[in-house]
């Protein structure tokens, strides 16, 4: 293995690198795709939905065999205390009248073994149960990987796609490790449930799905969301926290997953599933602070190893593979000049500002540290809000005028008119930074 030179190894056989393997095969170039689980998706997780306009830009037609679960014609946005619960949702049956969907349900096992397969057929060499630990460097540049079993594979330019954690970003220098308040950690379970009952439960037709993400008091004033999607014969539910926040709390992830359970709102939908799968991982949510640079002499970095997360929208494969598309498509431009310094490889950083990737990342970034030094989003908010809602739907004899008096009382004694518009300032970001012109 170790005489071999290829023009890319990339490491790392998720969304990111496995787009990224693609798109450089099928331009003819010589690709290790490099994985440490024993086949890919053994060690990755996933909520998960999968969006289909970036899967789409590798693999055009690629619902004609992934391994999908449902498409999602509704997504709810639930707020909620310990007994009650704001539910905001869409739900457009258009979304999935034409293929491909919006988006999809998938689960990552499947579907990281079929992305990988495709890339395979493409030409990549994927090597499973490699992990790579650190960089061969010749006269200060990137040539090559070293594995943990103290193998060397030398290639023109090397594409990090390791995920969270990326050691080869860290061995780069061009991050140290994250702090706390960089990352959150998330749970996940799978519940499995009969299609008849899923389907009558979240009133839904054969094949389409649903997503509902919560806020509220199941976090117990740490920053965080938790999420239930419908696949076909299984509920994935999970949470996730800023990790910084786990550590002061001494909060067990799983212990409140399992408490969460027997919300009145949760259990009704879960009642009578069997848990067949649990899992824990780490997520990048240190959004365009935590940014490492991009690329480096003969190195570029994509998906959650550069921190590409956008958690106020729930998307981050989506970028992983279009930035590994761009990676790949720049490494492509390389090879036909014969020069992979950092100048040549710059043009992976312009076009990821040209496309969605670094334009969302830069709109939302600093939502978590405006929510971070806004706990009242997290602790006071899901209570006033539900109590707003409790009074606007009471009938109790008294005038309409009455109930909202108290409301517009509520609010204002609990949080001060100052603090509720500048709230309603920092809540924007949530939805998404405008800018005019
Ligand atoms: C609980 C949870 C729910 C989520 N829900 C959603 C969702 O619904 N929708 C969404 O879009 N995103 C979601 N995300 C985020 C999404 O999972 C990631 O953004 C996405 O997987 C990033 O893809 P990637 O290819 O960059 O990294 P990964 O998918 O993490 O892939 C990295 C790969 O590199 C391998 N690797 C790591 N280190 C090495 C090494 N040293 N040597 C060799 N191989 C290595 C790993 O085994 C892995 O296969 C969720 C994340 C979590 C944790």
């Amino acid at each position: 293995m170790s005489d071999d030179k290829f023009d890319s190894i990339v490491v790392g056989a998720g969304p990111a690198g496995v787009s990224a393997a693609i798109t450089m095969a099928r331009a003819g170039l010589n690709v290790a795709l490099l994985e440490r689980g024993e086949y890919p998706g053994a060690k990755n997780v996933q909520g998960a939905v999968l969006y289909s306009k970036m899967l789409q830009d590798v693999m055009p037609e690629f619902w004609k065999d992934c391994p999908l679960e449902r498409a999602i014609v509704e997504e709810n946005i639930w707020i909620l205390t310990d007994t009650s619960g704001i539910k905001a949702g869409y739900k457009s049956p258009e979304y999935a009248q034409s293929e491909p969907a919006n988006c999809y349900t998938i689960i990552r096992v499947a579907f990281d073994k079929w992305f990988s397969k495709k890339a395979e057929e493409a030409g990549v060499t994927l090597v499973t149960g490699v992990t790579v630990s650190d960089l061969v460097k010749k006269d200060g540049r990137i040539v090559g990987v070293k594995t943990t079993d103290g193998d060397e594979l030398l290639a023109s330019v090397v594409i990090a796609c390791d995920g969270a954690n990326s050691i080869l970003a860290q061995k780069a220098g061009l991050h140290h490790e994250w702090r706390p308040d960089e990352i959150a950690l998330g749970v996940k379970e799978i519940l499995a449930l009969p299609r008849e009952k899923i389907e009558d439960r979240f009133g839904l037709e054969k094949n389409q799905g649903s997503t509902i993400e919560m806020v509220g008091d199941f976090t117990k004033g740490m920053m965080g969301y938790a999420f239930l999607y419908t696949n076909q014969e299984s509920l994935a539910f999970g949470l996730g926290c800023a990790l910084d926040d786990f550590q002061k709390t001494n909060a067990k992830p799983y212990d409140l997953l399992e408490e969460f359970k027997r919300h009145p709102l949760i259990r009704p939908l879960i009642e009578g599933s069997k848990s067949v799968e649990y899992s824990a991982h780490i997520i990048p949510e240190g959004a365009w602070p935590s940014m490492p640079p991009l690329y480096t002499d003969g190195l570029l970095i994509a998906g959650d190893a550069a921190q590409m997360i956008n958690p106020s929208h729930r998307e981050g494969s989506n970028m992983a593979m279009k930035a590994g598309q761009l990676a790949g498509e720049t490494v492509v431009e390389a090879k036909k000049t014969g020069h992979y310094d950092a100048k040549t490889l710059s043009l992976y950083r312009k076009k990821l500002d040209d496309s969605f990737v670094l334009k969302d990342m830069y709109d939302h970034k600093d939502v978590e540290v405006k929510v971070r030094h806004n706990r009242e989003l997290m602790t006071l908010y899901p209570g006033l809000l539900n109590k707003a809602a409790h009074d606007y739907f009471l009938v109790d004899g008294a005038p309409k005028r009455d109930h909202m008096r108290r409301i517009v009382q509520r609010f204002r004694r609990e949080r001060g008119v100052v603090n509720l518009v500048k709230d309603a300032w920092a809540l924007r970001k949530l939805v998404g930074e405008f800018s005019i012109g």
